[in-house]
């Protein structure tokens, strides 16, 4: 038996139980078993001490949209790595997009990635499964299946599932599994070829450009069928006004669809494509100031519900060459808190709202069927994330856990950084600054 730990004396924030305010927390084999307001200590005598003064104490962050491309491509990332990355993110649920190869289109290889996870990872894995067979978009993956095999929503991630009538089917069967439907809105016809957002700046390097309609004709084409079915939609990755307005009328009108916005694109814009960054090279591309005003407010007014990082590790090689040849993505897990912080700093964000964005929200998306995730309550999960909420630091992709070094935040400054990340009551990170003291 390990001896409990006490957080104490720190900020916490539960957004799902309305807790904002100073006290401490007990872990006792793995769960969360006490909880204490202000000076508060707990009734029992003998624990060790995490000191958490000055710090937030909230519950680990969920993840609802990244990639980690095993099997197919472990040159770019691992479920080790992967889940040592989202260790040092504060994130402890993350959900894997179907895109490995094979893709997550049949038991197998879901059933693969779970046991890889639970043998090599160090958080919770959660893989979404395909909508259609190879991803390819012209046959509906096995989806009882993938069901069965515990896939918690389905998703062409990378490709929309072009045929309407496939995407409305899908849709009809998702819903008899009770399970979303996460779809990558891009109308590939208008893509094709596109490297950044059109716009004054695409014209000005001269690359093709990915016109925000491009995202918002898929995004009005989910919505009907959504409609249609009574399917559950969950919009991945949404990065224009446009796709904001139809959303927000759509949830007007009672349509049962959720949204998730990354840090890169609430944080970015297309200028830091000036300069040719292929690191800032990214589907859907980073759009104007614009649009990330748009989406702050879409998350404020909760039509955009939650925020996820679309992690996508690349080697080297993949980024180092040719705008044109360089593959989209970014590498999202390590930087999340310490650029989504700058919304807090500058005032455009509450603690609170972003610290529900990335826990009692996304946990409302998968449902309590994995447990009770993103919430301090008695008795669940002790998955914990404490950070600094002022501490400045550099990002150095030398030191991450992924493989992906991909960001054009490498060398930046953040302020906010993650200091601790628990799994289940065991620290999977831990920043060397902390240090844990036997009690008495
Ligand atoms: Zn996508």
């Amino acid at each position: 038996m390990t001896k409990p730990l006490l957080i104490q004396g720190g900020h916490i924030i539960d957004p799902s139980q309305g807790i904002d305010e100073i006290g401490s927390l007990l872990i006792t084999e793995g769960k969360i078993s006490w909880l204490g307001k202000g000076e508060a200590t707990p009734p029992q005598p003998d624990y060790d001490v995490f000191p958490a003064q000055g710090l937030i104490v909230c519950p680990g962050f969920i993840d609802l949209h990244c990639h980690l491309r095993q099997p197919g491509f472990e040159e770019k990332e691992t479920i080790a790595t992967g889940t040592r990355a989202a260790a040092r993110g504060g994130f402890t649920t993350i959900c894997c997009m179907p895109n490995t190869n094979p893709p997550l289109d049949n038991q197998a290889i879901v059933e693969f990635v779970k046991s890889k996870a639970t043998t090599e990872g160090v958080v919770r894995v959660l893989p979404i499964g395909c909508i259609s067979k190879g991803r390819k978009g012209e046959e509906l993956a096995e989806m009882g299946e993938l069901a069965s095999a515990g896939v918690i929503a389905f998703s062409d991630d990378g490709e929309p599932a072009a045929d309407s009538r496939l995407m409305r089917q899908a849709m009809e069967y998702s819903r008899a599994f009770g399970l979303p439907i996460i779809d990558h809105c891009e109308d590939t016809a208008l893509t094709e070829g596109g490297q950044m957002n059109e716009g004054i700046i695409s014209t000005k390097l001269g690359l093709p450009g990915i016109p925000a309609a491009a995202e918002e004709i898929m995004v009005a084409r989910d919505l009907a069928l959504t409609q249609l079915t009574g399917a559950k939609l969950h919009i991945a990755h949404v990065t224009t006004e446009g796709s904001v307005e139809l959303i927000r009328r759509a949830k007007e009108k009672g349509i049962q669809v959720t949204a998730e916005v990354t840090p890169h694109h609430l944080t970015l814009t297309e200028e830091s494509v000036l300069g040719y960054d292929t690191n800032a090279k990214v589907n859907p591309p980073l759009r104007t100031k614009r649009d990330t005003q748009a989406l702050i407010q879409a998350l404020k007014e909760n039509v955009i519900d939650i925020i996820a990082t679309d992690h996508a590790p690349h080697t080297e090689a993949d980024k180092l060459c040719e705008f044109a040849l360089a593959a989209f993505g970014i590498s999202g897990f390590e930087t999340a808190l310490g650029s989504l912080m700058s919304l807090v700093h500058d005032g455009q964000l509450t603690l609170a709202t972003l610290v529900s964005k990335l826990t009692y929200e996304p946990s409302r998306i998968i449902g309590d069927k994995y447990g009770k995730l993103g919430t301090l309550t008695i008795g669940a999960p002790a998955d914990v994330t404490i950070f600094d909420p002022d501490m400045n630091w550099v990002v150095d992709t030398g030191a991450f856990a992924s493989k992906g070094r991909n960001t054009p935040l490498a060398g930046s400054m953040l302020k906010g950084k993650v200091m601790a990340t628990m799994f289940q009551g065991k620290l999977v990170y831990k920043d060397d600054a902390i240090k844990l003291e036997a009690k008495g």
